[in-house]
């Protein structure tokens, strides 16, 4: 068979720095290697110390084939990047796991594990909040509060790892934040995540949503990455989604679209459009033709979500029935069309819910 190769273009991210110490699990093999050399270290130790920072230690005292004086060196000047769990709800039905995470500054954000048929998923945030200000998400509510950095990323699969003693095979970054409003980490993070030395997750594995940051689809095409882009569209005309995104008004549904076909020109990839159908806004007979007709061209396939209702709107899932009937629309325009399944229906938090419920408790419990 054929073998495909990928080149990554070389991200040559030095790590920032955290709490005044080297993010050093954001750090390539090059860079590590770098580090290491600086160090007047012997070159064989940078792949040791690669391998574990990408393993998911929490402290240097765990890497016990590097020599204890080096530990120490590196411990004095390098930070780790870890996430607390303050929250672990476990779906009685099909044993999804959400949990919320703390950050080394005290900021929260939401993960989940899945399990498929083909293996365990993690839902990874990308931003500790969002800027994009979507009327139907939780996430937005509050706006952006920083990015997370790659190994923030990292640390949230490599914790629903050795917290269930499995291994992640498919990684969809549709968690809190806009991952293309924190491009260069999300970028370093896909190179990680994938790297052979590392978690070794195939780029074709991975998704990554944005909610139509065309700047960002632009540039990421320049990458030619075989991971699968997912376009949150959620409307088929500019006065339905200029209600509910805000990002519509920058870039509208045309020049969306325009940046999609280039991106599939290049990249060759199949899009994924997800469609949140809200009862009354969009789920009319009428959108699902206009919808078939605005994809026509794109090779894609649409997810449509029945919207999950959040407190601070308005907004309700249409019925069972008019789910359907707009999926059996767009699949006889010729769109082909799926319903995602719902997984942890009984913890039932949509992005950013989670996060701002555990916000809550905690706020009661200092206030007492
Ligand atoms: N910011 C990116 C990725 C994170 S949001 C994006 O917007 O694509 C992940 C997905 O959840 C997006 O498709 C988003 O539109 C959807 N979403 C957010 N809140 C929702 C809600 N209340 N009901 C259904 N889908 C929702
Ligand atoms: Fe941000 Fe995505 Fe939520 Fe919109 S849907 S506010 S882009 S996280």
């Amino acid at each position: 068979m054929e073998q495909m190769v990928f080149i990554v273009r070389s991200c040559k991210k030095a790590g920032d720095i955290i709490s005044g110490k080297l993010d050093i699990s954001s750090m390539n093999l090059e860079a590590v290697t770098q580090l290491i050399i600086d160090l007047g270290q012997p070159k064989f130790r940078a792949l040791q110390l690669f391998k574990w920072l990408q393993s998911g230690v929490q402290s240097f005292d765990e890497m016990t084939n590097i020599p204890v004086a080096l530990r120490e060196r590196l411990n004095e000047s390098c930070y780790i990047a870890t996430v607390k769990p303050l929250r672990k709800y476990i779906s009685q039905i099909d044993g999804t796991v959400k949990y919320v995470y703390e950050l080394y500054d005290g900021e929260l954000i939401e993960s989940v594990l899945m399990k498929y048929e083909h293996g365990y998923t993690v839902c990874i945030s990308t931003q500790v909040g969002c800027r994009m200000g979507c009327k139907f998400c939780a996430s937005g509510l509050y706006g952006l509060t920083r990015n997370l950095t790659a190994s923030e990323m990292l640390a949230q699969i490599t914790y629903a790892q050795r917290d269930n003693n499995i291994r992640i095979s498919n990684v969809v970054m549709m968690g809190m934040g806009e991952p293309l409003d924190n491009f260069d980490n999300s970028i370093q993070f896909l190179k990680l995540v994938s790297d052979e030395n590392g978690l070794n997750v195939g780029l074709r594995h991975i998704s990554l949503s944005t909610s139509g940051v065309v700047s960002g689809i632009r540039k990421l095409a320049e990458y030619n990455l075989p991971i699968t882009l997912s376009i949150s569209l959620h409307a088929p005309n500019d006065d339905i989604r200029n209600q509910t995104m805000p990002v519509n008004k920058k870039w509208n549904i045309d020049a969306l679209l325009q940046a999609c076909r280039e991106y599939q020109k290049v990249t060759t990839r199949r899009i994924s459009f997800e469609y949140a159908l809200i009862e009354g806004i969009n789920d009319s007979d009428a959108c699902a033709k206009e919808l078939a007709q605005r994809l026509k061209g794109i090779m894609c396939h649409v997810n449509l979500i029945p919207a999950n209702p959040v407190k601070e709107n308005t907004f309700k899932k249409p019925d069972r029935k008019a789910i359907i009937a707009f999926q059996k629309k767009l699949e006889s325009l010729g769109v082909n069309a799926t319903i995602r399944r719902t997984l942890g229906a009984d913890i039932d938090a949509s992005c950013g819910q989670l996060k701002k419920k555990t916000k809550e408790e905690i706020d009661d419990a200092d206030f007492c």
